[in-house]
Order: C-alpha cells, then sequence, then structure tokens
C-alpha cells in the first residue's frame, strides 16, 4: 500500500472514512512515477472501473473522451509543471462505454525543497450540472431562432427581414453591387379566408411561404413573411431585369400550385400582387426609402387589377 493510502489508514480511519463516504472521488499520483498511489473506491461505483486498474496517469488519459484528451492532458501537466492547483472538466469513459462529465481539481504538492512531489485531487461527478447547462444552451438557441422565425410559415419573420436587410444593404453599398426587393401580396386574402375559414387560410400562408422558398434558387437569396398576407424576397447582387424574372417565376409558381380561390373577383385561383426594385445604395442612403418605393409599386399593381408584377421604367 502507498504512503497516503497508509496515512489516511492510521489515524483511527477518520480520514479514510471520510474521504470513501463522500461523493467525490479522492486521488493521489505520484509525480515523479506518474503512477496512481491512490484512488477512492467511489470510482468504480462511478465509472465501473475498479480501483486497481487505475495503475498510471496513462489510464486517466485513455479513459477520457477523445475530444477532450488533448487539451485536458496537456492543460494538467503544463499546470502541474509551473506548481499551479488547477480543474478541468471532461468527459471520463464508463466500463460499459458511456460517458460521464467530470470536474477534476488538482492540487500541487511539493517536497521541502519545493519542487513537485504529487498531484492530488478529487474528481466530481458534474453530468447533471452539464445537463442542465445543456438544456438552456439548447432552449436560449431555440429562443433565438424563435425570435427571427415566423411562427405560422415557418419562414423568416420581419425582425430578421430588417437585419438582413441593413446587412445586405451595407454590402452592396460597399461593393456597388444592384440589390433587388420584391414584395408581395395575396389579391383578396380576405375574401379567402371569409369563403374557406381562417384554418385554411393560415394553411394557405405556409404553402405560400415554401413556394416563394423554391423560387429563391442563390444562396444569399433571402425570403420572410413581411407582414399578414405579405412577403418580400431579398436579391443580393441581383439587376433589375433578374429581379423581374424572380418575380414572375413566383407568380408562374403560386399559379402552379392552383390554390382555389372562388370568391376572388380576378381569377378563380389564388394570385398575388407583386411590386420589383433595384437600387445600388448611395452614401446617406437608407433602406427604408427605397422598401417605401418598392411598395408603391405593388400597390400600383393593385390599382393595375392585381394579378401581376410592376417594376420600374
Ligand atoms: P388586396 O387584394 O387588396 O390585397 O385584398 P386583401 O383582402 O388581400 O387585403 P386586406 O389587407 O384587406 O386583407 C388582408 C387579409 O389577410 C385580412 C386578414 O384577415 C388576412 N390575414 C392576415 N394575416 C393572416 C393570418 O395570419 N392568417 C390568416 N388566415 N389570414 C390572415
Ligand atoms: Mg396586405
Ligand atoms: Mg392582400
Amino acid at each position: 500500500m502507498s504512503d497516503f493510502a497508509q496515512d489516511i489508514e492510521t489515524d483511527s480511519g477518520i480520514y479514510k472514512t471520510l474521504l470513501e463516504s463522500t461523493k467525490a472521488i479522492p486521488w493521489k499520483i505520484d509525480w515523479a512515477s506518474m503512477r496512481f498511489a491512490y484512488i477512492g473506491p467511489q470510482i468504480e461505483r462511478l465509472l465501473g472501473w475498479t480501483p486497481a486498474s487505475w495503475v498510471s496517469a496513462e489510464d486517466w488519459a485513455t479513459r477520457m473522451h477523445p475530444e477532450d484528451r488533448a487539451w485536458v492532458v496537456d492543460f494538467c501537466v503544463a499546470q502541474s509543471q509551473a506548481g499551479t492547483d488547477h480543474e478541468a472538466d471532461y468527459r471520463a469513459l464508463t466500463k460499459a462505454g458511456n460517458y460521464v462529465w467530470i470536474r477534476d481539481v488538482v492540487h500541487v504538492m511539493r517536497n521541502a525543497a519545493g519542487e513537485v512531489e504529487a498531484l492530488v485531487g478529487f474528481m466530481f461527478d458534474i453530468s447533471e450540472r452539464k445537463k442542465t447547462e445543456q438544456k438552456l444552451l439548447d432552449l436560449q438557441k431555440e429562443l433565438e431562432a424563435l425570435s427571427f422565425k415566423d411562427g405560422l410559415t415557418g419562414i423568416a419573420n420581419r425582425r430578421m427581414f430588417d437585419s438582413v436587410m441593413e446587412m445586405e444593404w451595407s454590402h452592396a453599398r460597399r461593393s456597388s453591387q444592384p440589390l433587388s426587393l420584391i414584395m408581395l401580396d395575396i389579391d383578396y386574402f380576405k375574401q379567402y379566408n371569409d369563403h374557406y375559414g381562417h384554418v385554411q387560410g393560415d394553411q394557405c400562408l405556409k404553402q405560400i411561404g415554401q413556394v416563394l422558398t423554391s423560387a429563391a434558387t442563390r444562396s444569399r437569396d433571402f425570403v420572410a413573411r413581411f407582414g399578414g398576407e405579405e412577403f418580400v424576397l431579398v436579391l443580393p447582387e441581383t439587376d433589375e431585369e433578374s429581379a423581374a424574372k424572380i418575380a414572375e417565376r413566383c407568380r408562374n409558381l403560386l399559379f402552379k400550385e392552383q390554390i382555389p380561390h372562388e370568391n376572388s373577383p380576378v381569377s378563380q385561383i389564388l394570385s398575388v400582387s407583386i411590386g420589383v426594385g433595384t437600387v445600388v445604395p448611395a452614401h446617406g442612403d437608407e433602406p427604408v426609402a427605397f422598401i417605401e418605393a418598392v411598395d408603391r409599386r405593388l400597390y400600383q399593381a393593385k390599382g393595375k387589377g392585381r394579378n401581376c408584377v410592376v417594376k420600374a421604367g
């Protein structure tokens, strides 16, 4: 038995009893040989490996998640060499092949000459804490995604549109590239709801969100629900001619869906009115004026009888 184990065997076994009855798992490694002088029997309950199977620091490193191993070993060796107490969180391998999150808290012991003699520490099972942390992270991500996503259609919402527009606006200004915007509004959607009911109206909005997403094919093309039954497409590095083509593509793809709208005064099939605009933003220009200009074209399309596209010129 090692000195350390013997030390704690004396004193009426008080220390040993104390050490081995805590949830934290005590251990000691001899610095010169890098071998375990002691490890608490609790280790077997937590990880399944018997205390006797912890022979050298190598066993410790091997029984660690491959993604954690390199940095944890490097960090602990560096800290120990510098004589600094430290702690590290890592996933320890169980005998059954699973992983348990552990916090290892390490104290560096020195001899009278000040040289590192041994490392002693406690391993704490922090898997519950890590699970909670992960849950919080997941929730945070979900919340972030939700706040940029339209709850009904699942596509981006108005807030996301505002951010993307700001970003693409500055990009277009810096690169002197054209930026195009398409705004669509469903024709006589109030009548649609009145005739088919709100539930089917909602279903229709979802379907349109999907169709418009498929109409925008470039990686930076962006589709959002602008409001009630209005949608927008932001098309970076796209000139007037290409934008007009994409607007027509939106109309055609929607027509192909053949969504019935019996009460529509313009067509028996659900239709949309579209405004299109293109800009190369100059220094000092703001997106809002451009958005308003495209919105005016959309209302011109309504005025012209709906189910059509109004573009520049
Ligand atoms: P126009 O051709 O002039 O655009 O006529 P419209 O009836 O489409 O326009 P209006 O602005 O009068 O009505 C928009 C309708 O869209 C009214 C509203 O009930 C409906 N709407 C807005 N948001 C939703 C939604 O989330 N779900 C459903 N089902 N309907 C919605
Ligand atoms: Mg509208
Ligand atoms: Mg409408």
